[in-house]
Formats: C-alpha cells, structure tokens, sequence
C-alpha cells in the first residue's frame, strides 16, 4: 500500500512524540512492505515563529492532498501572551474546521499491567475497552445566537444548543461504522427527557441503526452515564454522543485508564483524518527526552486502522505497546517502583523491537 502522511510535530513534546511514533510507522511499513510518503509541515508556534501565522496555508494544502494527518501537539509559554489569532491553538481549530472534522473518536482501554494507576478498582476497570464518539463541529460550542446582553438590569450570558438531522445523522453513521469494527454494540447517550436537540437525536440514530441491522443499540441519559462510567464502564464498547456530553465523558472515560500520555485520539469527517494525542505540548517536560510516545503511537494505530483499513498492522502495534508494558517498562509518568524507566527514543525502540 502506498499513502502520503501530512505529518506535524508541532511544539514542545509534540516535536519528540512524533519522531518516536514514526520511528515505529517505518518499522510496520517495512515488516508490511507498505511505502509511506511523510511530508513534514508547520502549524502552531512552530509557524508563528517561522513564517508569523499559526496554519500557514502551505500546511493546509500538504494536509488536503494527503491520506492522512499526524499532529504532535501546538502550544506553550512562548506564545501565552499573542492576541487571539496568533495563538497557535488557533491551528487546531482552523484544521478541523478546514478539514470537516466532525467526529472525535477517542478510546479509552485499560493496559492490563497498569491497572493499578487507575483512580477506580481493579475489578471494576480491568478490561475496560471503550471508544467515545463525539460530534465534534455542533451543538451548544457553535450554535447562534450566543452573547451577553443586558436583561431586566441586569447581565445575562447565552448560547444555542442546535443540532440538524443530517449533523446528526453522518455522526450517527460514522459511529455504527465503528461499532460494526468491534463488538457490535453503540450506546448513544442524550438528554431526551428534557432537551429538544436531544429528541431529535435519539429520532435520528433510532432512524440510522435500520441501515446497522447487525449492530445492537441502547440509549441512556448523560447524567446516568457519567455516573455508569465509574460504576461498570465495562457495560460499554461503543458511546456516541453530542458536543458538550461528549467533551466532559470523553474526558471522564479517558481518566479511567491512568496517564494522559496514553490516551490517542482521531478526529474524522472529511476525506482526510487527522490523528493525535489527546496530550499538549508539556512545556515542562519538552526537549528532555522523557515524554511518554505511547499516546501518539497508539494514534498511528488509529490511521492505519481507520484511514487505511490496515487492521492487522493496528493490532501489531497495540499488541507491541501492550507487551512492552507487561514487559515492565515504563517512561516518567507511568513509573512506579520495580519496574524499569525509559526515555521517548528509547520507548519507542522496545515498541518497534516487539513488533518485528
Ligand atoms: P499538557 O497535556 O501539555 O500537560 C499536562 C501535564 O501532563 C504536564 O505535567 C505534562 O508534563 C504531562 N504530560 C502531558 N503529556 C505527557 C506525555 N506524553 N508524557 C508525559 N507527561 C505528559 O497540558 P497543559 O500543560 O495544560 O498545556 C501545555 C500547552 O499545550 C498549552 O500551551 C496548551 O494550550 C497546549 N495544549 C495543546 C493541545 C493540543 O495541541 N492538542 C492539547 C492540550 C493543551
């Protein structure tokens, strides 16, 4: 197979995560004989400092015309005080708004050999597999009209929650496609006992799963599901759900799992997908070689399962990650007593090892 990745470390550890999660891609290309083609692009501080903007337009264009996108992570203290639209923050949000990322796929799974660095018990998160699916371009973040006016005297703040059927529905879509990959089951969460936006959606994805015939669905109400995450997140494969429910759950199913240098995500939509660790820049790690690769290298496991439908190879590197982990190494944030420190590089080297 051959494909062009748009790859953009970006700042901070963005810059080491992504060299070791390449390090890793090259190793799978060569055991799969796959040809990957890597053009390198800037975006965040990276491009401020390079060129004055946060999303050159050179970026925007190596990223339309390729298979796929890898991003490192944009951000740090350099760039705190610029105006608005010199953070470079504002790279992500012009990507997925130039890209038509509608659907933020986030996973959240248990390593077994690190069960004990989850907040809940063993038994309750050992084997937790879950992927949220969050509509990632609508609802009440973007919905008109939203403001502050004045109101009977006093000032009142307001936004719109709004949702269309076909916002609905190619969410809808992009989540039993998920489900029909793995165990063949989606819960679509919503506020349907009050909300209208949720009436609609609950319509929409009960309309959706005729075409999913195979695929089992349930629907539960965000508060009770907040509350189903921490009591038996067993119960779930996979959950889709709207804007603001999906931010606060996404987060909430991640932290189940321990270290956020393990949590990778996808955000799909438009022809070209763009993948990255849910982590930032880390600022007070950068440059020192101690970022854990995990969470971008799981991210690559993502592409070549969503983008390229590379199952097998997927399965190679989570298997790889997995057994590096049981082998007992770990980097600075997953350490603990017994087991064996590594660097990013050097991470990544045990990774790519274990999968040939
Ligand atoms: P952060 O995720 O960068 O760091 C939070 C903490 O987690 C830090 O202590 C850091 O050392 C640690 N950490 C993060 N990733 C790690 C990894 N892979 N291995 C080991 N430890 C890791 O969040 P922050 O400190 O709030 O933000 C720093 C900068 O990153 C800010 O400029 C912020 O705007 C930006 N940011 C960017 C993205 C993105 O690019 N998607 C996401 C979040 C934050």
């Amino acid at each position: 197979m051959q494909k062009t990745i748009t790859v953009i470390p970006g700042d901070g550890i963005g810059q080491e995560v992504v060299a070791a999660s390449l390090s890793v891609l090259k190793t799978v290309a060569k055991k799969f004989y796959h040809t990957f083609e890597y053009k390198h692009a800037l975006a965040g501080g990276a491009a401020l400092d390079a060129i004055g903007i946060p999303l050159p337009d050179e970026t925007l264009k190596h990223c339309k015309e390729s298979d796929a996108v890898l991003l490192g992570a944009v951000g740090g203290p350099k760039w705190d005080s610029n105006p608005q639209h010199l953070k470079p923050e504002r790279a992500l949000l012009g990507l997925r708004k130039e890209l038509g990322l509608y659907a933020n796929i986030r996973p959240a799974k248990i390593y077994s050999a690190l069960v004990d660095a989850s907040a809940l018990k063993k038994e309750i998160v050992d084997g937790v597999d879950i992927i949220v699916v969050r509509e990632l371009t609508g609802g009440i973040y973007f919905g008109k009209p939203s403001g502050f006016e004045k109101r009977n005297g006093e000032e009142v703040g307001f936004n719109t929650m709004i949702y269309s059927e076909s916002e609905v529905r190619r969410i809808a879509q992009a989540a039993f496609e998920i489900a029909r990959k793995r165990k063949k089951k989606i819960c679509s969460i919503d506020k349907a006992n009050i909300l209208e936006t949720s009436q609609l959606w609950r319509k929409v994805v009960i309309e959706t799963a005729k075409d999913f015939p195979d695929i089992e669905l349930s629907h539960m109400y965000v508060d009770n599901c907040s509350m189903q995450l921490i009591r038996n997140p067993k119960q779930f494969d996979v959950i889709v759900t709207e804007n603001m429910f999906g931010d606060i759950l996404s987060d909430e199913a991640a932290m189940l799992t321990g270290s956020i240098g393990m949590l990778a995500s996808a955000s799909l939509g438009g022809t070209v997908a763009m993948y990255e660790p849910v982590h930032g820049s880390a600022p007070d790690i950068a440059g020192q070689n101690k970022a854990n690769p995990i969470a971008t290298i799981a991210s690559v496991a993502m592409m070549l399962r969503y983008s390229f439908d590379l199952q097998t190879e997927a399965d190679v590197i989570e298997n790889a990650i997995e057994k590096v982990l049981n082998a007992g190494y770990r980097t600075g944030d997953i350490y603990t007593e017994g087991t064996t420190l590594l660097g990013t590089k050097e991470m990544a080297q045990k990774i790519s090892e274990s999968l040939q």
